[in-house]
């Protein structure tokens, strides 16, 4: 596929999940071969999966001199969802505005805006040998495959709501329709525990799903999919997976997967040069 771009600049602002602070950040054009580049002042941080610093509860990336930007998945995730290779993204704040808690309003606003085709291919990475990680009972593995195949089971009994699996062949389209509207999400019986621990700031019913006890979700409005919570983890994997900042041919299997094990996986993956080749 080729390079691209949007066609002029936009502007997001709101509150940040996590952090609590009001953030503001333009999503402006880019030449080819710029990748997704964040700017604050004068400092640049690659959006790499080299340059994430942290994943407790979501992915955060931090250049050398500590600058750092976190809750980057909703916004990276659309970025390769919309095929957009190439963007600079200023940043005033410390954290991307988490909107509705899904990828719609950023989906949105770049469709209007408009995207620009540019004249280079983009990098295309084929994975040639299985890679796999283990944390416990948790995996994820990637494997050849002509195109990118997520497949993703989740267990959470535990929490009232039934085990889930869900298997999305990537498209620009399916990315759109069936993914970029899943909705962040969390459970009543940690809100304590997360206010005690200064996490989720930013949280509210405006941006989160809450699930009490029962699984059932206790904001007005209902979930706008029966199986929203797992399209939301296939689209934080895109937003993690993009940080390779190829256009990637593999299969992508995972039992709970979380933001430290799609990170781990591409620092296995990219660790041996014979796992992987790039097609310029
Ligand atoms: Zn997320």
């Amino acid at each position: 596929m080729l390079q691209s771009t949007l066609k002029s600049s936009v502007t997001f602002e709101g509150i940040g999940i996590h952090t609590g602070n009001y953030c503001r950040i333009s999503v402006s054009p880019a030449e080819e071969d710029a990748g997704i580049v964040f700017l604050k002042g004068k400092d640049k941080i690659e959006a790499t999966f080299n340059n994430v610093s942290a994943t407790m509860m979501c992915t955060k990336l931090s250049n050398v001199n500590g600058i750092s930007i976190t809750t980057i998945e909703h916004l990276s995730a659309t970025l390769y969802g919309l095929g957009i290779t190439n963007a600079l993204i200023t940043i005033e704040n410390n954290e991307i505005p988490v909107l509705d808690g899904s990828a719609l309003p950023f989906v949105k606003a770049f469709l209007s805006s408009g995207t620009m085709k540019q004249k280079k291919k983009f990098r295309v990475l084929r994975v040639l040998k299985p890679v796999k990680i283990q944390e416990g009972v948790k995996w994820t593995s990637l494997s050849p495959a002509d195109s990118l195949t997520i497949n993703v089971e989740c267990d959470f009994s535990a929490r009232g709501l039934e085990a889930d699996h869900y298997s999305f062949d990537f498209s620009n389209d399916d990315f759109i329709n069936e993914i970029s509207p899943a909705r962040t999400f969390g459970f009543l019986a940690d809100a304590e525990f997360l206010k005690e621990n200064h996490l989720a700031l930013g949280a509210s019913l405006d941006n989160t799903i809450v699930f009490d006890e029962k699984g059932c979700s206790i904001n007005k409005d209902g979930l706008r999919f029966p199986n929203e919570p797992i399209r939301h983890k296939i689209l934080d994997i895109i937003g993690d997976l993009s940080l390779s900042q190829c256009d990637l041919r593999t299969r992508f299997d995972s039992f709970c997967p979380s933001h430290k094990m799609n990170n781990t996986i591409l620092r296995a993956l990219f660790e041996k040069n014979d796992n992987y080749e790039i097609l310029e």
